[in-house]
């Protein structure tokens, strides 16, 4: 069983599923050299695979290009389906930043062969999230910026307000598609400059001054 830690509080919050959406900033998109979809695309990560600033990433053996990709994480706090764009906005109770790290190489065979990414994106400690800060709290604006440090140098900086489907809509999209239940994470997708990261190497991922998260590459 793994948890989202609250910021600033005791609380925590038992993970149900992570949801991702891909290909939602443009720029990323063109990086990689993927058309940009109409609806986002959807995959799934495990929550087996979660792990906190502070730990480390372990590089699987059957990879030799990890990637980095900072993300917005949104935590739903109660259970929605086919919901409205007040609703789903509604069901968001806090954010979080996350890391969706990828075996590019992995993936770029997969995508040939037109299978799932899982290998590419479920492999233990894949998966590093922050505290998250209640809404409540805090109500995003999408001025924020998020970025990500590798030894220091910035690799990934971008407004929030270059996603291409925004948090509310993300959430009714999925919400059509699948039940969304207290507890569960969508992770919102990553701007550009994903990039490979070596055994090593030390993380930083930061929301203004709101969040953040460091960890290390093993
Ligand atoms: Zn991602």
């Amino acid at each position: 069983m793994k948890t989202v830690k609250i910021k600033n509080s005791d609380k925590e919050t038992t993970i149900g599923k992570i949801v991702c959406v891909g290909r939602n900033y443009a720029e990323h998109a063109h990086e990689l050299g993927n058309s940009i979809p109409e609806k986002p695309v959807v995959f799934l990560k495990t929550v087996s695979s979660v792990i906190y600033s502070g730990d480390k990433i372990v590089y699987p053996a059957y990879s030799n290009d990890m990637h980095h990709e900072v993300e917005l994480v949104l935590l739903i706090g109660e259970v929605i389906k086919d919901a409205d764009l007040e609703t789903s906005e509604k069901a968001i109770t806090g954010y979080g930043i996350g890391l969706d790290m990828t075996l590019r190489d992995v993936q770029s065979e997969l995508k040939k062969k037109g299978f799932p990414w899982t290998t590419a994106k479920c492999f233990d400690t894949s998966t590093v999230l922050s505290d998250f800060i209640e809404k409540k709290f805090y109500q995003l604006t999408l001025d924020e910026t998020i970025s990500l440090k590798v030894n220091g140098e910035y690799r990934q900086k971008d407004q929030l307000s270059k996603m291409l489907h925004k948090p509310a809509g993300i959430v009714q999209y999925i919400s059509s598609l699948m039940k969304l239940e207290h507890g569960d994470l969508i992770f919102t997708g990553t701007p550009k400059g994903v990039n490979k990261v070596e055994s090593g190497d030390k993380l930083t991922a930061e929301l203004d001054g709101l969040l953040k998260l460091e960890c290390s590459v093993r």
